[in-house]
C-alpha cells in the first residue's frame, strides 16, 4: 500500500505530496508542528497535542487552519489511510503561501496544513530501552522562545547531528549556569543518588513535552520522590540514572553522558518502572 499524505485538504500519495516554494515554513520556518504517538491503533493523547498546537499558533498569531474537530479527524484518517498500528503521526501547520516578505501576510492568506503518518517497531524502540541510549552535553544555540514548538529546528539538527558524530543518539542542551535544559527532542530527567527524580520546570528553557506532563501524572500515582528543578551537568554525571522523554521514544534510559557512565552502565530502576508503566496513565481517543 502506498503512503498517504494530508496537504491542504486532499489526501495525496506520499511521493506526490508537496507545498508551494512560497510557503512561509519552507522560507522562513514561519510554522509550528507537532508529533504523537500512534500505540495500538490510537493517537495517544491527542488533546493535549491539540492543546499545544493551539497555544504555538497564538503565540505566532497564526490562525487555526480549520475547526480542530476537523484536524483531530484528519489525524485519524491520515493514521487509518497509512494503517499505522504503532507509529507516528505529524502535523505541521505554517503562515502560508505569500510573496516572500518578512511583514505577516494580509489576513486573505490562510494557514498550509500538512498532515503525515508512519509505523515504526515498537520492539526496536524495546530494545533500545533494554540497552539504554548515551547522550553528549552541548551548550545551548536556540532562540528564547523554546516553549514555542515551531519548526525552526536547525539548532536541534546541528546538536543532535553533533551527538550522532560521537555515536549518542541524544544531545543535552546546557544553559550558560552549566544547567542542562533538555535534549534536542527530548525532555531530561535525572534520578539522584539519594534517588529522587529530578526535571527542569517548564517555565523556561524547555518545551513543555506531553510525554513529561504523562510522566509526572504517574510519577505522582507511584508516590516516586520527585523534584522539579534545574539540575547541573555535573549533577547529572553523578546520578544513579537518567531518562529522556518524547512521544517518539516514550521514556528512554540514559546509560552514559558525554564519557560519563551512569550507575552500573545500565538502564535505572525508576526509568523501566516508567516505561512499563507509560500506557497506562494516558487517556486515548480512539482513531
Ligand atoms: N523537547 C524538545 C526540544 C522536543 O522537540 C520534544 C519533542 O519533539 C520534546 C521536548 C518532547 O515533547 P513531547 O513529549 O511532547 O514529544
Amino acid at each position: 500500500m502506498s503512503r498517504i499524505a494530508y496537504v491542504n485538504g486532499q489526501y495525496v500519495p506520499h511521493k506526490d505530496a508537496a507545498v508551494h516554494v512560497e510557503d512561509r515554513g519552507y522560507q522562513f520556518a514561519d510554522g509550528v508542528y507537532e508529533v504523537c504517538e500512534v500505540w495500538r491503533n490510537t493517537i495517544v493523547d491527542m488533546p493535549g497535542h491539540i492543546d499545544r498546537l493551539d497555544r504555538s499558533l497564538k503565540e505566532l498569531s497564526i490562525g487555526w487552519p480549520m475547526a480542530r474537530s476537523a484536524l483531530e479527524f484528519v489525524l485519524r484518517e491520515v493514521v487509518r489511510r497509512n494503517r499505522v498500528h504503532d507509529g507516528i503521526v505529524y502535523i505541521q501547520v505554517t503562515r502560508g503561501v505569500s510573496r516572500r516578505d518578512h511583514f505577516f501576510p494580509g489576513e486573505d492568506v490562510v494557514p498550509s496544513v500538512v498532515v503525515t503518518a508512519r509505523a515504526t517497531s515498537p520492539r526496536a524502540g524495546d530494545a533500545a530501552a533494554e540497552k539504554g541510549i548515551s547522550v553528549i552535553t552541548y551548550p545551548e544555540n536556540r532562540w528564547p522562545r523554546v516553549d514555542i514548538k515551531t519548526v525552526a529546528l536547525l539548532p536541534n539538527v546541528l546538536a543532535k547531528q553533533a551527538a550522532k558524530e560521537q555515536g549518542s543518539k541524544e544531545a543535552w542542551y546546557f544553559d550558560c549556569e552549566n544547567n542542562v535544559t533538555e535534549g534536542g527532542s527530548t525532555n531530561a530527567w535525572i534520578v539522584t543518588k539519594d534517588g529522587t527524580l529530578v526535571t527542569r520546570p517548564a517555565e523556561s528553557g524547555i518545551l513543555r513535552g506531553i510525554t513529561r506532563a504523562v510522566v509526572l501524572e504517574l510519577v505522582e500515582r507511584e508516590g516516586i520522590s520527585f523534584e522539579e528543578r534545574p539540575f547541573s551537568v555535573e549533577e547529572a554525571k553523578e546520578a544513579r540514572e537518567a531518562f529522556v522523554t518524547a512521544a517518539s521514544t516514550l521514556v528512554m534510559p540514559v546509560v552514559k553522558i558525554d564519557d560519563t557512565i551512569l550507575g552500573n552502565g545500565h538502564p535505572g530502576s525508576v526509568a523501566t518502572r516508567l516505561r512499563e508503566l507509560f500506557h497506562t496513565a494516558t487517556d486515548f481517543l480512539a482513531v
